[in-house]
């Protein structure tokens, strides 16, 4: 009896997601006074989806800098640490031994990851005290510039034309030292070409779209995935920029830019880092959703991959789309899996 779709993606989906990137810590940070908010608001939605492995990435909101950028990152981790530690149902990993650990005992895996280096501030010390607390992968920069270096911009073109700080070069370099995976995500074009001419691990892009479709430099273009490509290093796709159009927002289009990675690279260097954002942006009064508008871009969601419970939905798109079962098994896990045991 041929074996139906249903049971395809039920079997693709037993083995784990892995999501790159989700601000989770924030949300946690922000609903600080309610507790509890990993187990009621964010579980039945890893569950659903068989999310198995996620990048909880420190991001710290422009309202916080200069001053509490370092005690928010950590009241973030704070955050993290408190409520996993009132579930059986999550794990903190600090190795690929511990992913593998948790995958094996039903836990989903939290690898905390740092989305800019504003909390360091200028301090390298502060990197190893990250390192001790968990983090295991770090972005120099989000959209602006900072000690280490600068973002790209949500633009064809105008991003600052220099590349890391010395602080920025020293960030790297004690990454790969440290065992912190180097992820390209953010920086501007000219910051991408500096971290790749100073490190020698595979290199993350963790949550990005491809410039073909959207045209703006905070995305990689061609060149840049191929870079990527020949170091064996994994780029993750972005559900939120997926294209300047509400109208081609959609999970064909999110696929589109799985395959023109993998067109380019191979499909081993393909991965998920979702950014699912939408649940925080509504909980935004509309002048914030406006501010975001006018600094960056007005985020089109994807009504069928807005959270962690859609996960099915692109597995099953997958399918449709003709990937074969190793392959899907790749992007949904195994990519992301490999970097792990290769890096940390
Ligand atoms: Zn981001």
């Amino acid at each position: 009896m041929k074996e139906s779709i249903q049971d395809r993606i039920d079997r693709l989906q037993t083995g784990g997601i892995i999501d790159m990137h989700f601000d989770l810590p924030m949300d946690l940070y922000e609903k600080r006074q309610r507790g509890e908010v990993l187990e009621a608001e964010f579980l039945p939605e890893f569950e659903a989806g068989n999310i198995s492995v996620v990048g909880a990435a420190i991001y710290i909101e422009d309202r916080y800098l200069p001053e509490a950028g370092l005690r928010v990152a950590l009241d973030q981790i704070a955050r993290l640490y408190a409520e996993t530690a009132t579930s059986e149902r999550f794990a903190i990993c600090k190795s690929y031994r511990e992913i593998q650990t948790a995958r094996e005992t039903g836990k989903i895996a939290f690898l905390i990851t740092m989305e800019g280096v504003e909390p360091l501030g200028s301090d390298l010390n502060q990197l190893r005290v990250f390192y001790e607390l968990g983090v295991r992968s770090v972005g120099l920069t989000h959209a602006r510039t900072n000690a280490a270096g600068h973002g790209g911009i949500f633009a064809a073109s105008g991003s600052p034309s220099e590349g890391l700080t010395a602080f920025g070069r020293e960030v790297a370099r004690e990454c790969e030292t440290l065992g912190v995976i180097v992820d390209l995500a953010h920086i501007n074009p000219a910051g991408f070409e500096e971290v790749l001419s100073i490190t020698t691990k595979p290199p993350i892009v963790s949550h990005t779209n491809v410039r073909r479709y959207y045209d703006i430099e905070r995305n990689i273009s061609d060149a840049q995935i191929k870079m990527i490509g020949e170091r064996r290093g994994v780029i993750g796709v972005n559900s939120i920029l997926v294209s300047p159009g509400e109208d081609k927002s959609t999970l064909d289009h999110y696929v589109d830019h799985i395959e023109h990675i993998a067109k380019l690279i191979g499909i081993d260097s393909v991965g998920i880092g979702f950014d699912f954002f939408e649940f925080i942006y509504r909980q935004w009064p509309e002048s914030r959703q406006k501010e975001l508008a006018a600094k960056f871009t007005t985020p089109h969601f994807i009504h069928d991959l807005t959270n962690h419970s859609h996960a099915r939905n692109l597995t099953r798109r997958l399918i449709e789309r003709g990937f074969c079962e190793v392959d899907i098994e790749k992007i949904l896990r195994a990519n992301w899996l490999r970097i792990f045991e290769q890096v940390l």
